[in-house]
């Protein structure tokens, strides 16, 4: 091999080696901007297979772009889905009742809304110190990604007690006695490592009286409900 050759090769080498060095860098710095954007190509559309009532919305599965909402606006601005409304009427109507007084804190979001609250609570991690990708990460934890919350549906509610007349036995009211409505706690702090959730008291989600009977007696969450009748 003569010197000219041996130059050729050892620069070509050199090339390949900066290339792949300027590769790595670009995924490592561009890594957490992409994140989003990439994550957003591989989550599926999330099905009505099983009824609407039963659509699986979570991290891997987004709302379709073509579900339709039909709203029923609450007393105090908040809206839900036409199908859950009597539902959750008649059970704030039996809790109320029994003295005690929920209030529906966050119904139906829009996909700008939830890119609101996301970005809000991401730049309060920040704010309180944590790196880009572990703000993210906590982020993630607490706020579902923009057309990846169930609030997008319109078929989910936060529920918190009027503070005013009632205190967290609410909650326990809630956990006790929403299935017997359809509703179920969606995201049970013994679950998280399923859903992806932290452990959400207020977070409601209307899957209908049957399958929330079942998930209740079973103990099942959404994601291993619909596997359980898959
Ligand atoms: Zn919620």
């Amino acid at each position: 091999m003569n010197k000219k050759t041996e130059k050729r090769k050892e620069r070509s080498r050199f090339r390949i080696l900066v290339l792949v060095f300027i590769a790595a860098f670009i995924m490592t710095v561009a890594g957490d901007m992409l994140h989003k954007d990439f994550g957003g190509y591989f989550i599926k559309e999330a099905t009505m297979e099983n009824g609407r009532e039963l659509i699986l919305v979570n991290s891997e599965n987004k709302v379709p772009e073509d579900f339709e909402t039909e709203l029923v606006t609450l007393t105090n601005g908040e809206k839900v889905d036409s199908l859950i409304y009597p539902r959750l009427q008649e059970m704030f109507d039996d809790m109320r009742a029994e003295g005690y007084y929920p209030q529906v804190v966050s119904g139906y979001r829009d996909s700008e809304k939830q890119e609101d609250i996301f970005e809000n609570k991401y730049a309060a991690f920040r704010g309180e110190g944590y790196s880009k990708k572990e703000a993210r990460k906590l982020t993630e934890k607490w706020v579902a990604e923009p057309g990846t919350s169930e609030h997008e549906t319109g078929l989910a509610v936060d529920i918190n007690p009027d503070r005013e007349k009632s205190g967290n036995e609410v909650y326990k009211w809630l956990e006790k006695n929403a299935h017997k409505y359809g509703f179920i706690k969606r995201y049970p702090e013994e679950k998280t490592e399923i859903t992806g959730i932290a452990d959400e008291s207020w977070h409601y989600r209307y899957v209908g009286e049957k399958a929330a009977k079942v998930m209740k007696e079973k103990n099942l969450c959404l994601e291993e409900y619909i596997e359980y009748i898959s």
